[in-house]
């Protein structure tokens, strides 16, 4: 799962970018609502998280122009516990707020909450063949028992989760699962379907030559 992050405070920024990174998003930053607005509308990004109060336009326009164009979930990060900061942010499409200070954890939460909502996936757990993946612990479990998997192979397989029964091409996949820095060694997509192959059954993941992979 890729997200944007456009914020203006540049501690917030890096602590924000570093904790996700932790957990295997990949994570694109912008510093200002132009660029943040430019980025939101090349990429195809799983969700975005826009504060407010933003240099050169504001998060209330960067979503206003946002949704001309695209669904993607959208987490705003409001200043105040205002009433009508909040009414505001729904009505101009906003999928979920969080206030300043927040908690990591929570955040963590209501970004995993708008991905599922947009993904039409109604419960947490998905199940595909002898595989559960519980999307709101990110857990999974093979035949009753837990899979350790890295980070990144289990946004891989949350992804194709989420897209089952479709074939999600190799490009879509580095589109959502790396981000802008990221340099190729890191992006060796073969090895982690390998990976998750090996550690939850070859049958799982399935290669459409030439078009990418399937699940399910
Ligand atoms: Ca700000």
């Amino acid at each position: 799962m890729r997200i944007l992050l456009i914020e203006d405070e540049v501690d917030l920024l890096t602590s924000l970018a570093r904790a996700l990174r932790e957990e295997g998003y990949a994570v694109d930053a912008a510093a200002d609502g132009e660029e943040g607005l430019y980025k939101s509308t090349e990429v195809a990004y799983d969700a975005i998280v826009l504060d407010v109060m933003l240099p050169l336009l504001d998060g209330w326009k960067v979503l206003e122009r946002l949704r001309e164009s695209r669904r993607t979930p959208v987490l705003m990060l409001t200043a105040r516990d205002a009433a009508q900061d909040r009414v505001r942010g729904l009505d101009a499409g906003a999928d979920d707020y969080l206030v300043k200070p927040f908690d990591l954890e929570e955040l963590f939460a209501r970004l995993r909450a708008i991905i599922r909502r947009a993904a039409g996936q109604t419960v947490n757990v998905i199940e595909v063949g002898g595989v559960a993946i519980d999307t709101a612990a990110r857990r999974v479990k093979l035949d009753g028992h837990s899979v350790e998997l890295t980070a990144r192979e289990y946004c891989l397989l949350e992804f194709l989760a989420m897209h089952r029964g479709e074939t999600v091409t190799r490009t879509a996949l580095y589109e959502h699962l790396f981000d802008e820095d990221e340099d190729s060694l890191s992006n060796l997509l073969d090895v982690h379907v390998s990976n998750l192959r090996k550690k939850l059954g070859h049958g799982l993941i399935e290669t459409r030559r030439g078009h990418g992979y399937c699940i399910g």
